[in-house]
């Protein structure tokens, strides 16, 4: 017997599990399966229906001579040797933990520090109007629901896979196997179980846009207190996006991303993450720089962008501003290293988009295995894995450095988005992550030739932008964790 086997086993916290309904394409019956994630290894697991009975009853409170028990009375009936072997395989992969631990906490505001009145500041100019495709409903890995919001789903469209009568038909916990305080969604071939063959979302059709889950009502707004303000940008993820922001004047106002006099953080709904910018960031290896210094930095750099002329390579002003952070930390000039940028070394971005096509083709392997043909997700990665795989060449690389971009202005706008709302510091050193940013820039514009190559049949709507295509797979599949596979 395994010492370290846990004595009353449950899904680790780090392992999310999704429910997918994929269709065969044949006699249109679809098969379900779960679909083990484990956040900290990437690693896949698939698990059928059966076998995620056994884990729902394995909630941390149970032996597995009791997990026997409570899953022959959900009806998951298995022999205690056969569980056994299914556990320890689970155990043998890091995807268990032991007893029942405590949900953590949410931080608190830090009210003491003044956050509760830090003005909000959206990013300026930017209104959103959604072309109702649904394309953000069918490309994320999972929609969480609290539980008023999934309790609401179900009364307002209970024949949505039978979640009226009960929970567990269209929910699952948000993560590992016991109970938690979020819900996430059944996907049926990629789609949001609520999501209407229309392209519309059933619960705004039956109760209106309130009846949506914060997730959705907020999408795509990012929040970021950074001590001074709390920055309100936009995830580019989405089509309708860039399409917003390649097209802001219109007859029809678009949706801002704060409704009218939200003004300070107190009038934000408290169930919306507002991500605290951490007091110290790494800049470059080695480099670190205070909160402070990273939001005069920022300042800088928004208006070295508003200024930047047209023509210039957005890509390439991303690298040569990581070139002069590289040199001078976060006192470089910013304006003249975005202005007038020198071209781009393909030595320098090749590793960048081989290691991308590594990660993309390797899970566009995996997910042909179970994901429907017309699931947008396997979709979209099997494009960026076609678009990425000719740049392994050195001349291919060249050939894309030397051709234009498809849009500057939404690779600015792009730019914009990302200094706005912080969203270049995360995992990655700010240097990194410029160039990152940079790869992925590129990479879009390879997916944009790829796409020109298929037939009208073969696209989608959200195809039409393809820089947003790969920001939402990057981040909505775990593909961003390229980055840290690029040798230095
Ligand atoms: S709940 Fe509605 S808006 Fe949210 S992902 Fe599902 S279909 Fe889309």
């Amino acid at each position: 017997v395994d010492p370290t086997f846990p004595a009353r086993p449950k899904l680790a916290a780090h392992v999310v599990a999704r429910r997918h309904l994929v269709s065969t394409g044949e006699g249109g019956d679809a098969v379900t399966l779960v679909v083990l994630h484990d956040l900290s290894t990437g690693a896949l697991v698939q698990v059928g229906a059966r076998e995620w009975g056994l884990l729902a009853a394995a909630d941390g409170t149970r032996d597995l001579d009791g997990i026997v028990l409570a899953a022959a009375r959900e009806g998951a009936h298995v022999r205690g040797p056969a569980l056994a072997a299914f556990f320890e395989q689970l155990h043998a992969a890091g995807m268990l933990d032991d007893g029942v631990i405590p949900e953590r906490e949410p931080a608190p505001a830090a009210d003491d520090d003044g956050a509760a009145d830090r003005p909000t500041e959206p990013l300026p100019g930017f209104a959103l109007w959604c072309d109702g495709a649904g394309s953000c409903c069918r490309i994320y890995a999972s929609v969480v629901f609290a539980p008023v919001e999934a309790a609401r789903a179900r009364a307002l469209a209970p024949r949505v896979l039978g979640g009226g009568d009960r929970h567990e038909r269209v929910f699952m916990p948000e993560h590992g196997s016991g109970p938690t305080g979020g819900a996430v969604v059944t996907s049926c071939d990629g789609r949001c179980a609520y999501l209407a063959e229309t392209g519309r979302c059933a619960l705004h059709e039956a109760g209106g846009a309130a009846a949506k889950p914060l997730g959705c009502a907020t999408f795509p707004a990012t929040f970021v207190d950074d001590g001074q303000r709390v920055r309100v940008s936009v995830a580019v993820e989405c089509a309708c996006v860039l399409a917003s922001a390649e097209r802001p004047d219109r007859d029809t106002p678009g949706a801002a991303l704060l409704p009218e006099g939200v003004r300070a953080r107190r009038h934000l709904d408290p169930a919306i993450a507002v991500v605290e910018l951490p007091s110290h960031l790494g800049i470059a290896p080695g480099v670190v720089a205070s909160r402070a210094e990273v939001v005069a930095w920022s300042r800088r750099a928004l208006t070295a962008l508003d200024e930047l002329a047209t023509g210039v390579d957005v890509a390439a002003a991303l690298i040569a501003l990581a070139a002069a952070i590289d040199g001078a930390g976060l006192d470089a000039p910013v304006a003249p290293a975005l202005a007038e940028p020198p071209g781009i070394a393909p030595s320098l971005v090749a590793p960048y988009l081989a290691a991308l096509h590594r990660h993309a083709e390797a899970r566009a392997r995996k997910d042909a295995s179970w994901r429907a043909p017309r699931d947008l997700a396997r979709l979209a990665v099997r494009w960026i894995a076609d678009a990425t795989a000719p740049l392994v060449d050195a001349g291919a690389v060249a050939r894309l450095l030397a051709r234009s971009p498809v849009s500057q202005r939404s690779e600015l706008f792009y730019a914009r988005a990302l200094v706005h709302g912080h969203q270049l510091f995360g995992a990655l050193e700010l240097t990194t992550a410029l160039r990152d940013r940079a790869a992925r820039l590129l990479a879009a514009r390879a997916l944009h030739d790829h796409l020109a190559t298929l037939g009208a049949d073969e696209k989608d709507p959200a195809s039409e932008h393809p820089l947003a295509l790969v920001e939402a797979v990057l981040r909505g599949h775990g593909l961003a964790a390229y980055a840290e596979d690029v040798p230095v």
